[in-house]
């Protein structure tokens, strides 16, 4: 199946909670969600209680959009969480978050994950002072991101920042403003992570 391209607000209509994807819009009382919008179609007002499956099903359909991946790739990631050692669906969440994509959305560089990518994509990111284009590389504690000392790029960015850190910047991350770098101080626990979504259900889900 291809890529959705209709209109965002429409996915966190549909799931019932704020995903995040329209960046500064997000914030505001515009949102969809926060004007209590009832989920799209002739039925969307109707609130059918939905089967363990469908609860479980909803919940991954809830984490996969919000970081905006395809199936097979949040299922590759699932199942590198579940190989490691640990709590697969803290996991799971830990490496999502630590995606360079997420990163450079959380560090304020572009104002949500879906233009953060397209930095990442246009080669305007440096991680550790290389330059990479692959989003969805997972970084570890110390790991730096840079945006690159490119005027258009640094402008991009510098339009976002203040917005980012009026909201706060989420601990585990460091921001230098000025050089347009921010760094992972640690991995995040479970308790630093934002998602409000329950992590076991999609590791039942997936467990079938
Ligand atoms: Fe739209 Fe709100 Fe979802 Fe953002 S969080 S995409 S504004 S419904």
């Amino acid at each position: 199946m291809g890529r959705y391209t209709g209109p965002a607000c429409k996915i966190c209509r549909r799931l019932g909670m704020k995903l995040f994807l329209k960046g500064d819009r997000c914030y505001m009382a515009k949102c969809a969600i926060e004007q209590g919008k009832a989920a799209p179609g002739q039925h969307g007002a109707r609130r059918s209680k939905l089967s363990d499956y469908g609860t479980q099903l909803r919940e991954k359909q809830r984490l996969r959009k919000m970081f905006g991946m395809q199936e097979a790739q949040f299922r590759v990631f699932f199942e590198r969480a579940q190989r490691a050692r640990g709590v697969t669906g803290e996991k799971l969440l830990q490496s999502l978050e630590l995606r360079l994509d997420n990163l450079v959305y959380r560090l304020g560089f572009a104002p949500s994950r879906r233009a953060a990518r397209q930095m990442v994509n246009h080669g305007h990111i440096a991680v550790n002072g290389h330059k990479t284009s692959i989003a969805s590389r997972v970084l570890k504690s110390g790991d730096k991101v840079q945006v690159r000392d490119q005027e258009q790029a640094r402008a991009y960015a510098g339009k976002f920042m203040d917005n980012a850190e009026a909201r706060g910047l989420v601990k585990w991350l460091a921001l230098d403003k000025g050089n347009f770098e921010g760094a992972v101080l640690h991995v995040p626990s479970r308790e630093e992570i934002a998602p409000e979504v329950s992590e076991q259900l999609i590791v039942e889900l997936y467990s079938k």
